[in-house]
Formats: structure tokens, sequence, C-alpha cells
């Protein structure tokens, strides 16, 4: 027989699933069963995620990602405690033994995965511009090393030329500042 259990995290801008909270919810517990975690701040409901219970040992979550369905297996494993009972733990998809598990974009990863996949990701583009705004400060100080970048036309360089480089420059220094403030901010821990 398939029940709906559902469990509900109260105000969290967090997209994570805690082993604790899915065990003391009674959904690892009920094998062949279904359940739903409802994310709200507020009253709003800001994302959900359908579970389903294949053995003590294996969970499946399925939610949308740009609108396509990701079905994700996760092992689950136990520890006794001293007084009696077990502890749940997920099982990342590194090996880690963890308790929480958060949305990284893509999947459910634990705290170590989601930072090198959040790190390597920004790394990247943040290369990438910085590349970029060099090369273009470079340009600037073609012949004409004294100009104060970027407030100076150089000297040989036409005005239109200035212009459309200065809307370049100011849009990559736009974006870098972004990925800084995201690479460095808490969005996700
Ligand atoms: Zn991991």
């Amino acid at each position: 027989m398939f029940t709906q259990k559902s469990l509900r995290l109260m105000a969290s801008d967090t997209l994570c699933i805690y082993s604790n909270a899915l065990d003391t919810g009674g959904c690892l517990a009920s094998v062949g069963t279904g359940w739903g975690i409802t994310w709200t701040t507020g009253s709003e409901v800001t994302n959900r995620l359908r579970g389903f219970t294949h053995s003590a040992n294996e969970i499946e979550i399925d939610y949308m990602v740009h609108e396509e369905e990701v079905s994700q297996t996760i092992q689950v494993t136990y520890t006794p405690l001293h007084y009696g009972g077990s502890k749940a733990w997920f099982l990342c998809e590194c090996g880690r033994r963890v308790g929480v598990l958060y949305f990284t974009g893509s999947r459910f990863l634990c705290r170590h995965c989601g930072e090198i996949r959040y790190a390597s990701k920004y790394e990247n583009e943040l290369d990438r511009v910085s590349a970029k705004m060099l090369k273009m400060v470079r340009k600037f100080r073609e012949g004409d090393p004294d100009s104060r970048f970027p407030d100076d036309k150089p000297k040989r360089m036409r005005r239109k030329t200035y212009r459309r480089l200065m809307h370049s420059y100011c849009e990559l220094d736009a974006r870098w500042r972004e990925l800084l403030r995201e690479k460095y901010g808490s969005e996700y821990w």
C-alpha cells in the first residue's frame, strides 16, 4: 500500500536534506512508502521534492532542476547510539557518511563535494573574466602607458572605440563582482 508522508522544513533558504529529519519523520522506516519535503519561507512554498524509501538502506528523491525531473538514489547507513537505537546517515556519492546533503545546483551532495563543485564552477569563470579584463587593460595602455585606466582615453584611441571598450569593461567588472559575491557569499552554506 502506498502512503504519503510529508516533512515540512520551515523558513529555510538552504536546500538541504537531513538524515535525522527523515529518520524521526518515519520516512526511513516506512519501506515502500512515498513521502515529500516542502521548503517554505513564511507561508510561501519555495521548493519541494518527492521521496521514496526502497529499503532501510536506500532512498530515492525526485526533484526538478531547470524544468527537468532529476531522480537521485541515496544510500543510507546507521550507527548505534550509546543509549540504544541508532542514528541514520546518508552516504554521499564521494563515500562520506554525512547527516546533511546540500543541493549543489544539480544534485544533493555533502558539504565537501558541494564546496568543490561550487568553488570550481566560479573559479573557472572568475579566471576567464579576470583574464579578459587584464587583456583590456593592456589594450588601453598600449602606446600610452601614462594614461590612467580606465578614466582616460588613450591618446591614439578613437573615441568610439574607447566607449565600446569601456562598456565591455564595465560589464565584465559587474560580472566579476557578482562572481566574487557568489563565491564568498553564503548562498548555500
Ligand atoms: Zn560528498
